[in-house]
């Protein structure tokens, strides 16, 4: 199937019930008037003259117009490129180039960046660019309305030129460790895996998806929207950003079912002071994903957000994204200490990186994915796709994994964090899950730092609860002592606000080494 055949099916399917829900303007649509705007978006642009597998960018926060264009652009085949909001004139420029964008959707603004003047800056720049349209100017506006006039029929002639393997949508990675990455997705790639996400939440058309992370990456346009659209289910946007408040007014006024984030935004969420002011009783399942939950924020997300199914999923932009997740009947333990076990029709091994070689289970190596939802390739960098594909198609992940005997994974670190401490091989995140368990500390990331003696040494970087007295790293070593082994025990201790971050959330400990590298000396 193709993405906007399914979306008609659904709607074939469910009738008038609700599709999206915009709440900073309260606007709706049901399953046929969603059909309808996206409709008249592909015919829109269709008229523009943009032919098939030509790129439209979208450059804007989540909106309801964002899933008109993800739909519209997958209806007429048309490759949609997700450019970050985040992104300033350099990487903007970057993008439009890198992926050849012929038209750009963008917002005019948002939050204090004026994108207006972002696109003016580079427009000369991207020859290819041939078209911007910002939402709610005149010209978005004429778009729609020659789209809405035009004969539908064209979709449908079209739909029988699209094959799901075509591609259809370039995603950057997050950036956390480097440069971002273009993945270049099909169809094929990402109408499954947001079904099987949606399976693994077992929706129904009486679920409701408050979906707070970007529609930028996966997480938002895929198991977001179409985890929700392949199965009837209504889709809910809580705020253009992230705003922990609006969030769970959003699963409080819509009776959201389920909610997604990244473990960040749960824990922003259960700190607002007035968390136990919401009514979150609607709320059943969610997923958390993107980087290690802690387990005692999990356990908070169970307790007292009352989201019982809540299920853990692990993944990558490259594999559109998700690839292992817990069952909403893994007990606690599991659904805290694994990321569950791996979709259904797709592989997983975890290899040696050195070798190459199948590791026995239990022993931590380079988990590895292959099946339908690996990405065709990066965007225009054989040389790039070649350093992660090899010639099975197993998508190397650069994330450190252990796989127990039933099959569960458990990610251990990323091979670039790891430390390597006079020999011996340290996992941040181990001593990090240990480090939440000191009371006075409210988050915490560690990292590798250069040492002249042991090559790396370890660095914490505490963010203190409020209230909290000061914490040196004397004391902090004294409270690891005779609990970790003296090589994981962090030297140094720096007390911050907060860590520098991606736009989908994660902590950019690239950014952080740099950082105290240079603070070092
Ligand atoms: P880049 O590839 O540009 O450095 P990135 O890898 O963060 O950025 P994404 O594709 O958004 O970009 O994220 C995928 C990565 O997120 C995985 O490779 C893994 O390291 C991490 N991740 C995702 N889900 C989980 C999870 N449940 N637990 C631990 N780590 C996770
Ligand atoms: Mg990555």
């Amino acid at each position: 199937d193709t993405i906007g055949a399914n979306l008609d099916r659904t709607a074939a399917r469910v009738g008038d019930h609700e599709a999206l829900v915009e709440c900073a303007t309260g606007r709706r649509w049901t399953y046929p008037q969603l059909v309808a705007d996206v409709d008249a978006f592909a015919l829109g642009l269709h008229a523009l003259g943009i032919e098939k597998g030509e790129r439209v960018g979208i450059w804007a926060p989540n909106c309801a117009e964002w899933v008109f264009v993800q739909y519209g652009t997958a209806k007429l085949g048309v490759v949609l490129v997700n450019i970050n909001p985040a992104y300033r004139t350099h990487e903007l420029s970057y993008v439009l180039q890198q992926a050849g964008i012929s038209v750009l959707v963008a917002a005019p603004e948002f939050k204090t960046s004026d994108y207006r003047a972002m696109v003016a800056e580079v427009r000369g720049e991207c020859p290819a660019l041939r078209e911007v349209l910002f939402l709610g100017d005149p010209e978005w506006q004429q778009l729609m309305d020659t789209g809405r006039a035009a004969d539908r029929g064209f979709l449908a002639e079209r739909e029988t030129e699209l094959s799901a393997d075509d591609p259809i949508n370039i995603q950057y990675t997050s950036g956390t460790t480097g440069f971002p990455k273009g993945a270049t997705l099909t169809h094929h790639n990402l109408l499954n895996n947001g079904f099987f996400v949606g399976e693994g939440c077992g929706y129904t058309e009486a679920d409701r998806v408050c979906i707070p992370v970007p529609y930028y990456h996966c997480f938002g346009m895929g198991m977001g929207n179409i985890g929700a659209t392949s199965h009837g289910s209504t889709m809910v946007i809580p705020a253009p950003g992230f705003d922990p408040a609006l969030t769970l007014r959003a699963v409080q006024d819509e009776k959201c079912t389920s909610l997604y984030g990244v473990p960040t935004m749960f824990i922003a969420e259960l700190a607002l002071p007035d968390f136990a002011s919401y009514d979150l009783s609607s709320l059943r399942t969610g997923i958390m994903a993107g980087s290690p939950c802690p387990v005692e924020v999990m356990k908070r997300v169970v307790d007292e957000m009352g989201m019982a199914e809540v299920t853990i999923a692990y993944g990558m932009t490259e594999t559109s994204p998700v690839s292992t997740q817990t069952g909403a009947d893994d007990d606690l333990d599991r659904r805290t200490s694994t990321v569950g076990r791996t979709h259904p029709h797709l592989e997983s091994k975890v290899v040696d990186p050195e070798t190459g070689l199948t590791v026995p289970r239990g022993t931590a190596g380079e988990l590895c994915t292959r099946g339908y939802s690996v990405m065709l390739g990066y965007w225009d960098a054989p040389d790039k796709t070649a350093e992660v594909l090899d010639a099975a198609r197993w998508m190397h992940t650069g994330d450190l994994a252990v796989m127990d005997a039933e099959g569960y994974l458990n990610i251990v670190g990323r091979i670039k964090d790891m430390v390597i401490r006079g020999g011996e091989n340290v996992y941040p995140r181990e001593i990090e899950e240990f480090l939440y368990s000191h009371p006075d500390i409210a988050d915490v990331q560690v990292i590798g730092v250069p040492d002249a003696k042991y090559g790396e040494e370890l660095m914490a970087w505490v963010q203190l609860r409020a209230g909290a007295p000061e914490l040196t790293a004397d004391t902090l070593r004294e409270f690891c002592t005779g609990k970790l082994a003296h090589y994981k025990v962090p030297r140094y201790v720096k007390l911050v606000d907060g860590f520098p971050m991606t736009v989908t959330g994660k902590v950019r400990k690239v950014e952080m080494r740099q950082v105290s590298t240079e603070e070092l000396g």
